[in-house]
Order: structure tokens, then C-alpha cells, then sequence
């Protein structure tokens, strides 16, 4: 079914009950899947598309790997982690100037070893195919993972999730309703999507929108939904996808991408005081607000159980420190 992939992480992650929430909201049972201990240099969602590109690249011969994202991009940290275990060449592509500090993932991607390349106003790997030209140039084997690492084979990192997350609830006899996360680049959401329908399993997603900003001259909605017609066709899945299984939830990325407002600080803090456990200011968190409006609103029907899946952005926090303590 799916195609085969490169341990690189710890799976399952951890699901887990947030007890102390759970009391603070009566009307709901809240679970936490804790892929922000994926493993991988702190870890994070994208270990599990990872797992696909990297079997890809070796089984093809590639030797370098080029990927892009914000200067705070997790996805380019977990992908020069992965680069460096397995011994590939790893160049990212990262939106801005070069700062003068490096600090959060920015720090961790240069220790990691990629080299980094700044490219202004192109913070979506827009310039990938001239690096790859000029790396070509000079002899070397290119793979080009996309954008946050969304298409089809990144997608099957969370089909893959959701068989996982299948068998932890069936050894607890639990039952999920509602799983909310953080959607920016569409390839987890999508990959969710394709799973719980493979699966044959009755939950509903509540994709929360992190970036405003479509990808080029596409919305999101529109890429996600093409991951999906391209998926459904793959895995002989028995439905037609129309735009509706793609749209994504988007009363929370007003402020923009990376800009933190007392919402997110209020999730960070409210998680980690009553759990222990630590969001990031950009995507996590922001989810996890948009979870925390739901409950408190009853957005959602009540008396169900639902499920944050956390998938990490830890290194964020310290390049966020000054806004975070605002
Ligand atoms: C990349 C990322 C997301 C979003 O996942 P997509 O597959 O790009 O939609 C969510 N949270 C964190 C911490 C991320 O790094």
C-alpha cells in the first residue's frame, strides 16, 4: 500500500490524556499525540514525511537534498538532521536577510551542518530550481524536497500516522471525535485526510489555518486538494474529494504568519502550566488556541473526545523570547 520508508524517529509518539485540562473544560475529554517527541534534533511533524523523502533519495542515488522555508523553519532543522544521519549534502533555503545572531532553528540547522542559503522575499523555495541548476553545474545529484515538505510522498507520513494513531486507540478502547492541529504548508493535513479515510475511521479534522498566505498562485485549499485526487487514485480509495475536505479553519492566522499575539501566549502558558508540556509560538500554539476557543465556546459538540495533535516548533520559543515575555 504504502510505499516504504526510512526509520528515522520514535514511533509511535506518545498519546496521552491532559488530565488537569481536561477537568478545566468539563464538557470534553482532551487527548495530546505527542509528535513533538518524534526524535530527530527535537523533533517535530515533519520526521514523518522525512521517513518517505529520505528512503526516496537513497533508493535513488541522490546525494544532496534541498529544501526551503522561514529562517524558523522546523521542517528545514528536521531536514538537515536527516541529511546529516544519513550522510547527505543538505542545502536549505531560507526567506530574509542573513541575521546577525543565529538563534532558534536557525541555529540548529547551521550545527546540523546544511548550508543556508538567504533569499529574501522568497520565503517558499521559489529559487530552488536556480540553486539546483547551479548545484547541477557542479556535479551534484539533486532531490528536491518541496516547500514544508507537502506532496503526495511527505502526505504518507500521516497516513501512516493515522494507522498508527488507530492501533493506540484500539489497545485503550478509546474513541477519538475531533483532532485539531496546526496547518501551514497542507501536506499533514492532507495526509490526516487520506488516512482516516483508508482507515475507515469516523473523526473529523479541525485544520487550524497558521499562515494567511497561499503558496504561489495557489491557496492552499486548492494544493491540499490536489494532494488528495493524487492519494485517493494511489491508495484505491473509495470517495470523490471535492473542495470541502480540503478548507481549513482561518479565524486564527489574521495577525500573520510568525506574529505573536497574546492568544498564542496565552495557549503556550496554559498548556505548559497545567501539563507540562511545551507548544511553539507559531504553529502549535496558534493551534492550540483555535482548540481552547472551540471548547470554551462550544464550538464542537459537547461530550466528545478530542485530540491536539502536537507536532512540535520547540526551537521557535527562544527565537520568540522577546514576544513572549511581553
Ligand atoms: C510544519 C509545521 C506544521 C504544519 O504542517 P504542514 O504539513 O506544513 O501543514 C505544524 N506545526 C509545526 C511545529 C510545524 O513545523
Amino acid at each position: 500500500m504504502l510505499p516504504e520508508k526510512y526509520s528515522l524517529g520514535f514511533f509511535p509518539t506518545p498519546l496521552e490524556k491532559l488530565e488537569n485540562l481536561s477537568k478545566k473544560y468539563p464538557d470534553y475529554n482532551l487527548f495530546i499525540k505527542r509528535d513533538d517527541n518524534s526524535g530527530l534534533a527535537s523533533g517535530g511533524n515533519k520526521v514523518r514525511k522525512l521517513q518517505y523523502f529520505i528512503y526516496d533519495v537513497l533508493a535513488k542515488g541522490f546525494d544532496t537534498v534541498i529544501t526551503a522555508g522561514a529562517q524558523q523553519s522546523n521542517h528545514c532543522r528536521q531536514t538537515a538532521a536527516a541529511c546529516a544521519k544519513v550522510g547527505l549534502e543538505c542545502h536549505l533555503l531560507l526567506g530574509g536577510k542573513a541575521p546577525k545572531n543565529y538563534n532558534g532553528n536557525l541555529l540548529l540547522s547551521h550545527l546540523l551542518g546544511a548550508k543556508i542559503h538567504f533569499t529574501g522575499d522568497n520565503r517558499k523555495g521559489e529559487d530552488i530550481i536556480k540553486l539546483k541548476q547551479d548545484l547541477e553545474a557542479q556535479k551534484r545529484n539533486v532531490y528536491e524536497i518541496p516547500y514544508g515538505g507537502s506532496n503526495l510522498l511527505g502526505a504518507y507520513g500521516f497516513v501512516d500516522a493515522v494507522k498508527e494513531l488507530e492501533r493506540q486507540l484500539s489497545e485503550n478502547d478509546l474513541k477519538i471525535d475531533y483532532i485539531f492541529f496546526a496547518s501551514s504548508s497542507g501536506g499533514t493535513q492532507a495526509g490526516l485526510k487520506l488516512g482516516i479515510d483508508l482507515y475507515n475511521l469516523n473523526i473529523k479534522l479541525i485544520p487550524i489555518s497558521i499562515d494567511k498566505i497561499g503558496l504561489g498562485d495557489k491557496t492552499l485549499d486548492d494544493a491540499i486538494l490536489q494532494i488528495l485526487h493524487q492519494g485517493q487514485k494511489e491508495l484505491s480509495i473509495q470517495k470523490t474529494y471535492s473542495i470541502k475536505d480540503a478548507t481549513l479553519i482561518r479565524d486564527y492566522d489574521k495577525p500573520g504568519y510568525g506574529v505573536i499575539t497574546q492568544n498564542e501566549k496565552m495557549a503556550i502558558r496554559q498548556l505548559a502550566q497545567s501539563e507540562g508540556i511545551l507548544l511553539d509560538p507559531v504553529y502549535s500554539g496558534r493551534a492550540f488556541y483555535g482548540m481552547i476557543d472551540h471548547l470554551q465556546n462550544n464550538k464542537i459538540e459537547k461530550n466528545s473526545n478530542v485530540l491536539f495533535w502536537h507536532t512540535g516548533g520547540l526551537p521557535a520559543n527562544f527565537y520568540y523570547s522577546e514576544e513572549l515575555l511581553k
